[in-house]
């Protein structure tokens, strides 16, 4: 049976069916009299969950970490939040509902207002506000659920929902795995899985009918497989599988430290793509060397506002200090195409990824430019910092984004603000006119990265967001590997150095192809650092070499992956996908 895998792992074991007690609201009204002890019954709920909270709040810093116990910080502003709370009162007041009536109906409207919103994200924080609820409500009836916080034996926990509080509050040392019916990737018992490395499939329908207690389970937390009272074929070819996962794990978690250098001694650097600053713990936990993207855009479009210079500064600052004194590259704000900034006020157009997006925006709007460019100049003095323009499609506008940098530096120095005068200038290629002209740009700038995402849909022409031309984008299309060998080539004719950006530095077959190009800096999400480090690791450069080249003169993607699987197996590299 499935469910979603949102945290990889296989276990066996024996199942512990969590089943919460139901909570039942009378509708009955309240007398007009009985309204002050009903608000003072809301109140010592409050009081009570709030000292609940703040114990859950410091069980999960000390067992899980500080980042995982800010969810119970939020549930504890939620219930200081006067706009809930004074609803919930009113409600009681007005329609003379009991208090638990009241709670199940304002917090109802919140979670509303939250599925609406057009984010996965968000919408999974719907669930905090039932979370909170359900544990106003508990609080106000006396109820108390069954015990967690204490397994003789270790169990899969099988739940309808497992709320934040429910996996605070539990045994984990005894815990294998979470399956439960509610719940996909992004939601808070998906990432506390993962942070505390407990296999997890969510999304399960029906788990707690089709599961009872002490049923024999086997979980993959990776296919999001769960398989209940299995016959022997099935263990015993689950067993084989998961000494070969956790063999592979553990081979991941010797070398993720170890540098990206080839049997045959040539050296690479293997950096990971960041959004925000949070995403740095990540990419260095995984062995990421540097960053090799810094998409600043989430910061304008996690704010409703423009950031201000300082806002920006901040955020910068942090990236460059911790990485330090690896390199972070700053790519200037890529707005335009799916990335909307409500607060810009932009124009609708009809081809929106061949319209006024990334640097051309930046162009039309200086001043919005300048803030950011003066922002990374303020913060260079922090760390090893690159600045990366993105969507250069000729020379000129290297020219001009040159231009305006020079400009702010020169504010800078009269106003004396110090900062680094050397750092370093690069841009993506995305754009096919760029890869075509890499050898004149090469002349204006320190590198370059390679942004498949974007090369592959301006060099095929298939929107990257289309599925129904997804058939044609495809990073293994030969004319997009011509390009990228060009790029490659004329970078290194002019001795600059080429990175790669796109989702394909993190494709593990494809990564074989491009070191054999050449390519000086593969940059990619954090999770993929490990297993492209250890192919790295394993391979000759020369047999790269060779591989690429061959490739570079087959004809389709079909016969160029059966090419490299085919080829890795003959060289004995046993590949982790
Ligand atoms: C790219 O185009 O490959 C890239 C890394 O940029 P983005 O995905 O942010 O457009
Ligand atoms: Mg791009």
């Amino acid at each position: 049976m499935k469910g979603i895998g949102v945290s990889p792992g296989i276990v066996f074991g024996k199942a512990f069916v969590y089943i919460k007690n139901e909570i039942i609201i009378s509708e009955e009204l309240i007398s007009e009299e009985l309204i002050e002890e009903e608000i003072k019954k809301f109140n010592n709920a409050i009081v009570k969950s709030k000292n609940q909270l703040n114990k859950l709040k410091e069980k999960t810093k000390s067992e899980v970490g500080q980042k995982e116990s800010e969810i119970f910080q939020a549930h504890i502003m939620m219930l200081d939040d006067v706009e809930y709370t004074g609803k919930i009162k009113y409600e009681i007041e007005k329609n003379l509902y009991r208090s638990e009536k009241a709670v199940k109906v304002v917090s109802e409207e919140f979670i509303k207002l939250f599925e609406c919103i057009d984010d996965e994200y968000m919408r999974a924080r719907a669930d905090d506000i039932k979370d909170i609820s359900d544990r106003i409500i508990k609080n106000i009836l006396g109820i108390i659920d069954s015990d967690i916080s204490n397994f003789d034996t270790e169990v899969i926990v099988i739940a309808n929902d497992l709320t934040p509080s429910d996996t605070a509050q539990m045994d984990k040392k005894n815990v294998l795995a979470f399956v439960a019916e509610i719940g996909g990737k992004t939601s808070h018992t998906a990432i506390m899985a993962r942070s505390l490395e407990i296999p997890a499939v969510l999304g399960f329908n029906d788990a707690t009918k089709v599961i009872s207690d002490g049923d024999y389970l086997i979980v993959d937390g990776l296919k999001g497989e769960v398989f209940v009272n299995p016959d022997n074929e099935t263990i015993e070819s689950y067993k084989i599988a998961r000494s070969d996962y956790y063999k592979k794990i553990k081979e991941l978690n010797n070398i993720k430290s170890l540098e990206a250098i080839t049997s045959d001694g040539h050296k690479v650097e293997i950096a990971g793509n960041i959004g925000t600053p949070d995403d740095l713990q990540s990419v260095i936990n995984n062995g990421g060397e540097g960053i090799g993207l810094y998409r600043t855009e989430f910061l304008y479009m996690n704010s409703d506002s423009m950031p201000d210079e300082d806002i920006q500064f901040k955020a910068y600052k942090d990236v460059l200090e911790k990485m330090n004194p690896n390199p972070v590259i700053i790519r200037t704000l890529d707005i335009g195409g799916d990335k909307n900034l409500e607060y810009l006020d932009m124009d609708k157009e009809l081809n929106p990824f061949l319209g006024l997006r990334a640097i051309r925006l930046c162009f039309e709007k200086v001043e919005m430019f300048k803030t950011q460019l003066r922002a990374i100049l303020r913060a260079s003095v922090y760390g090893n910092t690159h600045i990366m323009f993105p969507m250069i499609a000729n020379v000129g506008e290297v020219i001009k984004a040159k231009k305006l940098l020079n400009e702010c530096k020169e504010e800078l120095k009269i106003e004396g603000i110090k900062f680094n005068n050397n750092i370093k200038i690069g841009i993506m290629i995305e754009i096919p006119s760029a890869a075509m002209t890499a050898d004149i740009i090469a002349d204006e700038v320190d590198f370059f990265s390679i942004g498949t995402n974007d090369l592959c849909q301006y060099t095929l022409a298939a929107d990257r967001m289309n599925e129904k031309v997804s058939y044609l984008y495809d990073h293994f299309d030969i004319g997009v590997l011509r390009l990228i060998k060009k790029v490659i080539d004329a970078s290194h004719k002019k001795g600059i150095f080429t990175g790669m950006c796109g989702e394909m530095a993190g494709d593990i077959y494809a990564s074989v192809i491009l070191l054999g190009m050449g390519l000086d800096e593969f940059s990619m999400s954090a999770s993929s650092i490990p297993k492209v480090k250890k192919l790295i690791r394993e391979i000759k450069f020369k047999d790269a070499q060779e591989l690429s080249n061959k490739v570079l003169m087959m004809k389709n993607s079909q016969e160029i992956k059966s090419y490299i699987k085919q080829r890795l197996k003959e060289l004995k590299i046993d590949v982790i996908e």
